[in-house]
């Protein structure tokens, strides 16, 4: 079952709340997914499309709760492409007409003929608004596996629809970016905290539960993937002093012999020699006297130094 799915099924079997709220999550899922078709003269037909079945169940639901229906609604069943289905819920005229009037989304031009209009009424209680985004998701909207990403989106009819989605989110403090796709205007939110912010505002606390484990553990394993790649920049730089140090030690073997080094420098220098993936205090444990870390990085500094003087020597090229 994808993320979405599981977020439409928790959304889809909430209780009902408040009256406003049922109008308002109605609109929302008029403004989802409805099929509005003007037929003839003032015939109008407003139908639901969706693929999930606790989607439609919630629409039926809806439409019970918003007032005494005149007639009961069509459902159909389509078998669509690579076997998905998608149920149609139909309403007769009237109940378009009244569910439409409630939403303000009709209005009566001079000819007294019935338009299709943008909704003038603004909702004012964050109940109401709450309830919107709900329908509206459950209509036209899709989140992404939290697991790979923080994404969620609408997928709108048209261009001013998108619009009033995108105001309604700025009102509940969430910023939604918008776009074009295939003849479709979207509404996208990216950020993790406004994701999570609209599922807990839309009453999906399960979805809200997991996407936060889902967060702490992406978390953690960052913060052990940081620790690991420090280790390992650190453990390259060690070993890169290390590979300096034996070549300095190498190049005074070469040029003078070890035993010209004063005693305690050539017990560091063969102590090196032996083992190369040794730390400076593993190094400085085993002589003695033992020898702090800054103490042996001291020494192997000094070794440095000759091993360029040597080679000076050597060489007899003093620009070098
Ligand atoms: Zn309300």
């Amino acid at each position: 079952m994808s993320f979405t799915s599981r977020v439409k099924a928790e959304l889809g079997s909430l209780d009902l709340a408040a009256r406003c709220c049922v109008t308002a999550e109605l609109g929302g899922m008029i403004l989802g997914a409805s099929v509005l078709t003007l037929s003839g003269r003032r015939q109008i037909s407003l139908g639901f499309r969706t693929e999930s079945a606790a989607v439609l169940r919630r629409a039926l639901r809806l439409f019970n709760a918003a007032g005494p229906a005149a007639s009961r609604p069509r459902l159909m069943l389509r078998e669509r492409m690579a076997g998905r289905r998608e149920y149609v819920l139909q309403l007769s005229d009237a109940d378009s007409h009244r569910l439409l009037r409630e939403q303000g989304m009709l209005r009566r031009d001079e000819t007294g003929e019935d338009r299709f209009a943008a909704p003038r009424r603004v909702m004012r209680r964050n109940c109401c608004r709450r309830a919107y985004l709900r329908g509206a998701f459950m209509a036209c909207g899709y989140i992404a596996d939290p697991r790979r990403r923080y994404h969620v989106e609408w997928v709108c009819h048209d261009h001013p629809r998108a619009m009033r989605l995108k105001r309604v989110l700025a009102q509940v403090g969430l910023r939604a970016g918008l776009s074009a796709r295939r003849g479709s205007a979207l509404v996208t939110l990216k950020d993790g905290d406004q994701v999570a912010e609209l599922l807990k505002m839309m009453g999906a606390s399960l979805a809200v539960l997991s996407m936060e484990n889902i967060r702490a553990e992406k978390s953690l394993k960052e913060r052990a993937n940081r620790a690991v790649n420090c280790d390992q920049a650190n453990l390259g730089r060690q070993l890169a002093a290390a590979a300096r140090q034996i070549e300095a030690i190498e190049a005074i073997s070469r040029e003078r012999g070890l035993s010209f080094l004063p005693p305690g420098l050539e017990s560091l220098a063969r102590l090196r020699l032996s083992q190369p993936d040794a730390t400076l205090e593993q190094l400085g444990q085993q002589l003695s006297p033992p020898l702090s870390k800054s103490g042996v990085q001291h020494q192997m500094r000094r070794l440095i130094a000759l091993a360029g003087e040597a080679a000076l020597h050597e060489s007899g090229r003093p620009d070098r």
